[in-house]
């Protein structure tokens, strides 16, 4: 156990779209990440990522890891990850608990668990208690916008391009004005009549409660699996409310942090299913919190991810391990978040990308997060 962390390095990478696209908070012009890659005193090198929303600027969580949480992990064991956690929560308490402090935390956090891997010679699954399943079902996140309104074709043709894909999950944007949304859903819905494909719905909180529940009953007989963040993440009585009122499960979370933040979802029946983002929920230790006390109150973890290959690599790693929530033969597994949207630089980052197997993404078994990261890809990206 003689074995310290000697560097920590933040590597902010962006590239601009060649084609903006909006979703219901805005337009996306870049795809950027915060990228972390802490050094130890026996060579092994761990890489973690911070979760980088559309609209962040990804130095924020930079900064966070250069100043506030690097001077506390130097000299430290990176073997330490939940004593380290702490230390770093405890630390930035009284100006973080929320937001791109969390996901500075967080990056960290993925970063020491791949180092324990590589430690180890184990894939973290294995450290977190073992693979519950070891392929994930991927569904497909996209649906964007070009242009704003009267997308419904394009997006019609974007779910069968999809399918052809091999997904038979996906989730669509809305939250561009319920007339438009209903005519998008009802366009795409008609499009994949003859196939068996289950949707989602994500309005991103566009919605006040009132027109969130006025979609959502329109939307009941799409048998949808789920529909995510239909009010503003601080309006947890009106998530309830949605709740108690609809017959679809929903969902939220990707904007809440910690076992402390969930914990108000839970105890007031907020949601169906939390979607906790590795990158921002407290890494893979706040993950693992948020899973065990989401089981408490009978809630699916289903985690949110949009990042870059290694918050891909993370949310696989953790997928793999989460319980299912309401056992049975036949029971509901977690499925995986596959952003579709354009990203320059995501695959390019990995020596080994993640592929699409009869439908399926298998669970790496190589140590920590079983992935080759390449360093020629940070530096062509690499903005500070
Ligand atoms: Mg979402």
């Amino acid at each position: 156990m003689n074995i310290k962390i000697i560097d920590v390095t933040v590597h902010v990478i962006k590239s601009k779209l060649d084609t903006p696209f909006a979703f219901s908070q805005g337009w996306v012009n870049k795809r950027s990440a915060t990228i972390v890659q802490v050094k130890t005193s026996g060579g092994i090198v761990g890489w973690g990522e911070a979760f980088c929303q559309g609209l962040e600027p990804p130095e924020i969580s930079a900064a966070v890891i250069e100043n506030a949480l690097k001077p506390i992990l130097l000299e430290e064991s990176p073997l330490n990850i939940e004593v380290l956690w702490h230390k770093m929560y405890n630390a930035t308490r009284d100006y973080g608990r929320k937001g791109s402090v969390i996901s500075g935390i967080s990056a960290v956090d993925i970063a020491l668990w791949d180092i324990a891997g590589k430690y180890f010679d184990q894939p973290i699954y294995q450290l977190l208690g073992g693979a519950f399943r070891t392929k994930i079902k991927p569904y497909a996140t996209g649906f964007y916008r070009l242009k704003g309104k009267g997308e419904a074709n394009r997006l019609a043709e974007e779910a069968l391009c999809h399918f052809e894909n091999g997904f038979d999950h996906m989730k669509v944007k809305l939250g561009f004005g319920i007339e438009d949304d209903l005519n998008c859903m009802e366009t795409i819905r008609n499009a994949l009549k003859d196939k068996n494909v289950t949707l989602m719905v994500d309005t991103n909180h566009a919605y006040g409660r009132s027109e969130a529940l006025q979609l959502g009953k329109s939307l009941e007989e799409y048998k949808l699996r789920w529909y995510e963040e239909p009010v503003v993440p601080e309006d947890i009585k009106g998530y309830s409310e949605l709740r108690s009122k609809l017959d679809i499960p929903i969902a939220g979370g990707e904007n809440e942090h910690t076992l402390f933040g969930f914990k108000s979802l839970f105890v007031n029946n907020a949601v169906d299913i939390a979607q906790p983002d590795i990158g921002s929920c407290g890494g893979i230790t706040g993950a693992k919190h948020i899973i065990n006390l989401a089981h408490s109150f009978g809630v699916e973890v289903n985690p949110h991810v949009w990042g870059s290959a290694i918050a891909q690599a993370a949310s696989i790693q953790v997928i793999a391990s989460i319980p299912v929530t309401h056992f049975s033969v036949f029971a509901r597994e977690p499925i995986l978040e596959y952003d579709q949207s354009s990203h320059p630089f995501r695959r390019e980052l990995l020596e080994n990308p993640f592929e699409l197997q009869n439908g399926m993404v298998n669970v790496p078994k190589g140590k920590g997060l079983g992935i080759e990261v390449n360093l020629n890809t940070i530096k062509k990206y690499k903005t500070n």
